[in-house]
Order: C-alpha cells, then structure tokens, then sequence
C-alpha cells in the first residue's frame, strides 16, 4: 500500500477559502505511515474520457473565460491548472491501487463539482470520473459505484455518469446549501441542517446496500470532511468520532462485499486548518491494513 500525493496540489490562492495547504498537512500528518507516490500530469485522452474537448482544452491551455472562473469560483492559473489535472492523474493511480491491493489511497481529488463540460465549487476537473472511466477503458472493470460523503452533493459526478447504466452513484449531502439546484445521483439522501452522528450514520448503513446491489467491481470513495460539525461552509453537525465512524462502516461494508476501494479527499473546511488535516488524515488511516 501506499499513499498518492504531489506537493503540488498545494497553491497559493490568496485568501481564498478553498485551503490548499490541507493537502500538504495531511500528508505531514501520514509520513511514515506507507511510502508515498507522486503522480505525473495525465493524458489528454484521460481527461477527455469525462469531458468535452473544449473544457479539456480550455484547462490544459489555461484560457479561461471570467465566466468560467466565476463559476469554478477559483482564480485560475497554470499551477491550478496543473494541481488539477495531478489530482486526476493521483485518483486513476488509486482506482489502479484499488484493483492491484485492495484500496487505494489519494491524499487529494474527490473534485465531484467537475462537470463535463465545466468546473463548478473549486472542481476544475472530476478525477473520480476519470479514474472510474479509465478503469472501464482499461477494461479492468465493467461495473462501478462512488460513494460520495461529502456535505455538498456530487452534482458533476451525478451529471457525468447520468447515462451510464454500469456507473452508479450515491451522494449523502445536507439539503439546503451549495449546489442549488442539484443533479440526480443514482441514490441521493438530502439531509436537514443540524443532521447529527446518529441519524446520518443510521441513514447511511440503511443505504449502503443499495450501492452494493449494483455490484460495483471498484468503489470510489468521496470521503469529505465538511460534514464536520465546526465546517465553515456546511451546516451538519458531525463530530470527529462521527466522522471516523462514517469512515470504519464504508471501509467495512467494502471488505465484507470484496470490493476494491479507491479513496479521494474532497470538502473540509474547519475553521482550524488542522483539524481538517487530522479529519483527512484519519479517513485515509481507517484503510490502511
Ligand atoms: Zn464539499
């Protein structure tokens, strides 16, 4: 096993909410732990397998419209540019993981704002797109699911795989924030503001197994932390023990189905950076055998 980072997931965006920093904290948090991978830019062709050729070019070519930055409500540059595209190629390396050992882990992506053909919420491009459709390409599966805990719901990931009938996906996310107008996941659970540990742990082993009846050869794993009770943009209220509970029952489920899990960061924004470093860093440390 081992850990899929790059240094360069970490750019400075100014005072933007959206902390870069996290990724280099967690993985300070995991050294020592397993030995670390750094991944390299990926393919265009990987890219494309999620998104339009305009988008792909638009991200590759850094020509971005004001229109497209307001959106992505990221300030776009070359090392956004490359961070990006090194996530899409760190969660293609853990689905590879996933399927070779048993779990994947990526101390990044989970960039589930992704559109194909757009970026939306700090999402530029929809690594757990990329890694699943890469896979099923590869022809290393034919059947996947994303298990998407993030406190926002996976409006691109839903969109991409919208017509993919061997694709299913599942968002557990609070109701009444960003994105507005959500998308159709395969099985979305919307929860009230204030949702605590024990009614959303209930909901979700309650509707783990409808993810596991479609058979998933290889799960993706958006493991955001923002569901955390002291989250800046989310509004649940999930301890860290909650958080970590959340965690063993995904990891659990997976073992006892036998399916390999590829595991990507997503959402965390506390108003402590580290105590959304440790949030991170104890999610990855649950798969870790
Ligand atoms: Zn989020």
């Amino acid at each position: 096993m081992r850990f899929i980072y790059s240094p360069r997931y970490v750019v400075d965006l100014g005072g933007h909410i959206f902390p870069t920093k996290k990724f280099a904290l967690t993985a300070e948090r995991l050294k020592g732990v397993l030995p670390f991978l750094e991944p390299t830019s990926p393919s265009r062709e990987d890219i494309l397998l999620a998104h339009m050729e305009k988008w792909t070019d638009k991200v590759l070519d850094c020509h971005m419209s004001l229109e497209d930055e307001t959106l992505m409500e990221l300030p776009f540059s070359k090392e956004v540019s490359l961070a990006h595209q090194l996530a899409v190629s760190g969660t293609i390396l853990a689905c590879r993981d996933a399927l070779d050992g048993g779990v994947g882990l990526h101390i990044g992506g989970g960039s589930h704002h992704a559109f194909s053909d757009h970026g939306e919420g700090f999402c530029v491009l929809n690594d757990i797109a990329c890694g699943i459709l890469r896979m099923i390409e590869d022809k290393k599966i034919s059947r996947a699911a994303v298990i998407d805990l993030d406190v926002h719901q996976g409006n691109g990931t839903a969109q991409i795989f919208s017509k993919n009938n061997g694709v299913f996906t599942f968002s557990m996310h609070q109701e009444d924030i960003y994105p507005e107008v959500k998308q159709k996941s395969s099985l979305d659970v919307s929860l009230p503001r204030g949702t605590a540990d024990k009614e959303y742990l209930e909901l979700l082993e309650k509707n783990l197994p409808l993810v596991f009846e479609h058979h998933p050869d290889l799960i993706v794993y958006q493991s955001g932390v923002d569901g955390y009770q002291k989250d800046i943009l989310g509004g649940l209220g999930l301890t860290a023990e909650g958080l970590l509970k959340r965690d063993l029952i995904v990891r659990d489920f997976c073992r006892n189905f036998k399916v390999p899990v590829a595991v990507t960061l997503g959402g965390g924004y506390a108003l402590e950076i580290e105590e959304t470093a440790f949030l991170h860093a104890q999610t990855l440390l649950c798969f870790v055998e």
